[in-house]
């Protein structure tokens, strides 16, 4: 037993990152009956809240509502928010071992994945997750531009990501302009000449990542139909047979949900969203350097060894003409300095959230949560579940006397050395006068927040 986690010495705990399983770091250490904790949150922007506040969609504002839950805990006494200080550049493992027992690395899967077909990196072909960064005004994306004028837009997956993708680009300035969407995106948005855009699925609709709100959300356009093949929502007898026996409820939802809008006439709205099923795509087709259109193969589902439906490309292909697209296929962490990292999964090494290193055994004082632990899936309230099992295992090994042996382990000392590799940190505090200002100024428009998209307008309303 140690000392560790009393009045007199109290646990500390560095959590780099500062998104969801961060903050669910937080409220489960602050749960741990006995145990006194001091918690210094880092994040390499001046903002909390990572993907809450630059991935989730502008018009899904119910889904930021966690903040509140967030921000009571950073009230607490025992916890400190440090915005603007990137761990690898101000700080290193090496400061934080003077400092902290334990270390707990949230950082989220920052990265996409490629699709690896000819043609994917022509003018016009984008990830994902820049689109999303740019229309949520994250400060790294904030003067990217994509090429709005173009008619025929081209998605690439059918996961969530993709749905607020399509629904972005579907949606009008009015039903835009009430969100927190960038000031930046409203305006390319209102110039949008986009009139089709395509969502690609290699697989078919029982099989589909997107999830049941997400896809009866496509029905809701003010100026625009959706569309989907009869034949493409059909469903093959395996995928049947697998949804006849009633396990999987989002697909069952999903598939009612396809089969009807399959049936649905088309109002003929400006917009026209074109949702397929079974097909890949095999190049990107260019002309003087820019996408011009997308070559498509359509795939059979055959069933593999483990049971899953595999999508297999026939030799049935077309050419739908497309001068923008988007890779949505999902992302990939970001290897850290001096953190074991597992690079075919794009995650940190870990069991159970103790990283491990390359012979598989637990690196004392270092732990993981959240997408870097265990990749990108699930949705915002999987990453407290997830936090609670590291938790689980940060109490058991301090129980157990695994942990850093701090030379300073003093909030002063910490703060002090923070105070010297980055004195233009953002405290917790600071950040209130940047939410203020933003929901002030987002008050006048009647919208939830006008977000600032530049660092140096961050710092000058927290400093100022
Ligand atoms: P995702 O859910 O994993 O979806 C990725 C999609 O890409 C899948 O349809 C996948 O198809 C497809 N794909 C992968 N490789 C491909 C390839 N080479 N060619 C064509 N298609 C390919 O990932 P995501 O959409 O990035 O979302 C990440 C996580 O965030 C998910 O858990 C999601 O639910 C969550 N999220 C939730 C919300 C929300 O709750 N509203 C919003 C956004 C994101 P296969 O299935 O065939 O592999």
């Amino acid at each position: 037993m140690s000392d560790v986690g009393t009045e007199a010495n109290p646990l500390r705990v560095a959590i780099i990152g500062s998104g969801p399983s961060g903050f669910y770091t937080v409220s489960n250490l602050l749960k741990q009956s006995g145990l006194v904790v001091e918690m210094d949150m880092f994040d390499r922007l001046p903002t909390p809240y990572g993907l809450v506040r630059a991935g989730v969609a502008p018009d899904h504002q119910k889904d930021k509502s966690v903040t509140r839950a967030y921000e009571k805990s950073a009230n607490n006494e025992g916890f400190r928010f440090f915005g603007n200080v990137e761990y690898g550049t101000h700080i290193h493992l090496s400061d934080l071992q003077k400092h902290y027992h334990q270390v707990m690395f949230t950082t989220g899967s920052p990265f996409d994945r490629n699709l690896g077909v000819t043609g994917e990196n022509l003018e016009g072909s984008h990830s994902a997750t820049e689109f999303v960064a740019w229309y949520n005004g994250h400060p790294d994306f904030a003067d990217r531009a994509f090429d709005l004028s173009q008619e025929n837009v081209v998605v690439v997956g059918i996961g969530n990501v993709a749905m607020d993708v399509a629904r972005i680009l579907c949606k009008t300035v009015d039903e835009l302009k009430v969100t927190d969407i960038a000031d930046h995106a409203l305006a390319a948005l209102s110039q949008s000449k986009v009139k089709n855009v395509y969502i690609l699925g290699r697989r078919g609709p029982a099989q589909a990542a997107f999830t049941p709100p997400e896809i009866k959300e496509m029905g809701e356009f003010a100026e625009a139909d959706v569309n989907i093949l009869p034949a493409e929502a059909a469903l093959d007898a395996h995928s049947q047979a697998t949804l006849d026996a009633g396990e999987d409820k989002n697909a069952i939802k999903n598939v009612e949900t396809v089969q009807r809008y399959a049936e649905t006439a088309n109002e003929g709205k400006p917009r026209q969203l074109h949702i397929r099923f079974c097909v890949s795509p095999t190049e990107l087709i260019g002309d003087a350097g820019h996408v011009t259109a997308v070559k498509l193969v359509q795939n059979d589902l055959v069933v593999d060894d483990r049971g899953q439906q595999k999508a297999v490309a026939t030799d049935r292909e077309e050419v739908i003409p497309a001068g923008l697209v988007f890779r949505s296929v999902g992302y990939r962490g970001q290897p850290l300095p001096d953190v074991p990292f597992n690079d075919s999964w794009g995650t940190i090494a870990n069991e159970g959230g103790r990283v491990v290193d390359d012979s598989g055994q637990p690196v004392a004082g270092l732990y993981t949560a959240g997408w870097i632990k265990r990749g990108p899936s699930g949705v915002i309230g999987t990453n407290k579940t997830c936090a609670q099992e590291t938790v689980g295992h940060m109490v058991a090994d301090l129980d157990a006397g695994s942990m850093f042996t701090p030379e300073s382990p003093s909030a002063e000392a910490a703060l002090a050395m923070i105070e010297a590799r980055q004195p233009d940190f953002v405290s917790f505090p600071d950040w209130k006068k940047i939410d203020e200002a933003e929901v002030t100024k987002g008050q006048a428009e009647d919208r939830p927040r006008v977000k600032f998209t530049q660092v140096a307008e961050m710092l000058a309303v927290a400093k100022g």
